[in-house]
């Protein structure tokens, strides 16, 4: 599913935080939005959720205006930093949720649910948990469970906002390859927020640079780190977190 990103503008009282955004990703790819904390990137991931609206501007699924329609929430996945996952559920059960709560014209049959988390759950290769709850799992188990989780409805499109943000840096590492495996194996289009430049250089096929609301740069990541495009991605690419 590709999507278009057309003059996009939203304000939050006088501060234009996503200023006149044009962005095209095609089908199957994995961009990064990166840049500094307060540059927009969840603005513009939660527009293109369809989780807040612009005040002005185009949000094109599969060349299909879906700007403010619910087209999106029938296609679309995500995975945030605090995903709870609920507590009080197994992680099959969690897996199951989106599935079970669908209207019952939609809804697989219990047996279709069990094939499915199965087949995700060996997929994150967590299926020995099956049984467990989340307390009894360590913060990246439970980050794969939240992919699955988020795979589990089939989407299109996954959404990721800072989805590793909150483990460390090893465990970082692990995820990010997990994220590109998953994203190669399910034939997705994914999002992902970070102001990690190492993390969106290792894992994106392309690069989105935010800075004040704009996009500075969009780029391979080679493009992006051998020929930056303004002083501020040079710069904001040579900063060591
Ligand atoms: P990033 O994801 O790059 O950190 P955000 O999109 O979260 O940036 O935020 C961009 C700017 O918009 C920030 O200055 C933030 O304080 C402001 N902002 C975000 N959400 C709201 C909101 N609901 N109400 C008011 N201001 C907001």
């Amino acid at each position: 599913m590709s999507i278009e990103v057309k003059n996009l503008v939203k304000h939050y009282g006088p501060l234009a935080v996503c200023n006149h955004l044009n962005l095209t990703i095609p089908s199957g790819e994995l961009v990064a939005l990166l840049g500094p904390s307060g540059s927009g990137k969840t603005t513009l991931l939660r527009m293109i959720a369809g989780l807040e609206q612009p005040d002005s501007g185009q949000v094109l699924f599969h060349g299909e205006d879906a700007t403010f329609s619910d087209v999106r929430e029938r296609h679309v996945g995500f995975v945030f930093q605090h995903y709870a996952l609920f507590g009080h559920m197994t992680i099959f059960e969690n897996i199951a949720f989106g599935l079970r709560v669908r209207p019952k014209a939609t809804r697989p049959s219990d047996g279709a649910i069990r094939a499915k988390v199965s087949e995700l759950l060996k997929l994150v290769q967590l299926d020995w948990l099956a049984d467990r709850y989340p307390h009894q799992l360590s913060g990246g188990q439970r980050q794969r469970v939240a992919l699955a989780r988020a795979l589990a409805v089939e989407p299109k499109v996954l959404l990721l906002d800072e989805p590793f943000g909150a483990l460390d840096a090893k465990v970082r590492k692990e995820l990010r390859r997990w994220l590109r495996r998953l994203h190669d194996e399910v034939h997705v289009t994914s999002v992902f927020v970070t102001h990690d430049q190492e993390e969106a250089m290792e894992v994106a096929d392309r690069i989105v640079v935010m800075n004040e609301g704009r996009i500075e740069q969009v780029g391979s990541p080679d493009e992006v780190y051998d020929h930056p495009a303004t002083p501020f991605v040079l710069k904001f690419l040579g900063d060591v977190n």
